[in-house]
């Protein structure tokens, strides 16, 4: 079965053409632009073939036709005909409390995403494009939604309520919602097929660190608690992002320097995080590079980054009242063996030991720790495309 995978974003879309039941990726690629002019990277795994191609894209409809025609292309295509993809899959962020799971896209279902919009106002919208161009282009062909959000919904209401009034809770649906589901998900069900144990019997902690980072504790399979909370912005120090601080500083600091709150969530979300704290990068390459010329601030970053993910590392594992499997994924922990090895060095206290020359290591599904370290710790790339190609079919086969 060949599964198309739409990550739609405002300006961009993100595409894998794969079969889920081999996991061969037969294409993928990204338009970018959309809506200024529009551009078409398209990308052959098989024979490692690059195609960029400058297409106009008004819209995310002539951006998905674009995809379309590159995939049934005799020169670089991957399939005859678009009768080939049997089902579309889409990522999208926020589904609110409605969706606990991936679910097919339908009227009413179109609906209730719309209604989300509130809860991921940069998001969501672009995601419900994306939806409605394929819709145009290759009408009739079962599109699966699959949300950021559905796995964290097993929370428990201890870790999901905010303690302010709870009417924000009831009225207006305030809580901790938690994203990045489907790699947190992904990630535990490699780890217990590693560990050769069900999952049910496995209290796991994930760690997706990447451009964005969130810390998820997974027990018996489930999610019962996640750093990012109501929106991404929460948790760890991210790239860009602050992750978690005091609400009071916003009052300081935006009647110091009159600034309204649109500014001031700019630079809580593109000017804060490792970026803020060194000046230097978001880029955990260029702090590491910065830090070993002696560069204090990117020093600094590093440092309060490792601090902040081993700290939940520890919260998690006292929330579940232990550990089986720390999960290393995501950029920054599927490649950076430095910060893993910072994270996971002040552990030990809880029986985690770790395999220096094991951690030597990019990208590869691995144990990392030692033979004889009483909790795992488990480096594995994460596949949210494959995530939601698995989900897509399984729900278009019933
Ligand atoms: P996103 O959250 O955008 O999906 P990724 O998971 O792709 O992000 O992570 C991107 C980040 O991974 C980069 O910003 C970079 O900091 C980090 N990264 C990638 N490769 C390395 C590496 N070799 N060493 C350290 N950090 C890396």
């Amino acid at each position: 079965m060949k599964v198309l995978v739409i990550n739609a974003g405002s300006s961009s879309l993100k595409y894998q053409l794969l079969d889920p039941s081999t996991e061969e990726v037969l294409a993928q690629g990204l338009c970018e632009r959309i809506g200024i002019d529009g551009r078409l990277t398209h990308k052959i795994p098989a024979t490692g073939a690059k195609h960029v191609f400058e297409i106009p894209m008004p819209t995310h409809a002539e951006a998905i036709q674009a995809v379309l025609d590159a995939l049934t292309s005799p020169d670089h295509g991957v399939i005859k005909s678009m009768s080939e993809i049997e089902a579309v899959g889409h990522r999208v962020v926020h589904g609110g409390e409605k969706f606990a799971s991936s679910v097919k896209i339908d009227d009413a279902v179109m609906a209730a995403l719309e209604e989300c919009i509130p809860l991921a106002p940069l998001h969501n919208p672009a995601n419900i494009t994306g939806i409605k161009a394929c819709e145009k282009v290759m009408p009739g062909v079962p599109m699966v939604a699959v949300f950021d959000t559905a796995f964290h919904q097993t929370m428990p209401a201890k870790s999901y309520i905010y303690a302010l009034p709870y009417e924000y809770y009831e009225n207006d649906k305030v809580r901790r919602y938690g994203f990045h589901g489907t790699s947190h998900k992904y990630v535990a069900g490699r780890a217990a097929a590693m560990l050769g144990k069900p999952i049910e019997e496995l209290k796991l902690i994930s760690c997706h660190l990447g451009n964005g980072s969130s810390i998820t504790a997974i027990d018996g399979g489930k999610s019962v608690d996640t750093t990012m909370g109501f929106t991404p912005l929460a948790g760890v120090p991210m790239g860009t992002r602050s992750g978690d601080l005091d609400a009071g500083i916003l009052e300081y600091l935006m009647n110091k320097y009159k600034m309204d709150i649109n500014e001031m969530l700019t630079i809580l979300n593109k000017k804060s995080g490792v970026q803020g704290i060194s000046g230097v990068s978001s880029d955990f390459r260029d702090l590491e590079e910065a830090a070993e010329k002696g560069n204090e601030r990117a020093k600094l970053a590093l440092e309060a980054f490792q601090y902040s993910v081993r700290k939940y590392v520890g919260a998690y594992a006292a929330a579940m009242g232990g550990v089986d499997a720390i999960i290393f994924t995501a950029g920054v922990g599927e490649n950076d063996m430095g910060t893993r090895m910072a994270i996971a060095s002040g552990l030990e206290f809880m029986g985690v030991k770790m395999d220096v020359e094991a951690n030597q290591v990019r990208g590869k599904e691995t144990v990392i720790s030692a033979a004889d370290s009483k909790v795992k710790v488990l480096l594995i790339p994460t596949n949210e495309e494959l995530m939601i190609a698995r989900d897509t079919a399984e729900i278009v086969g019933k």
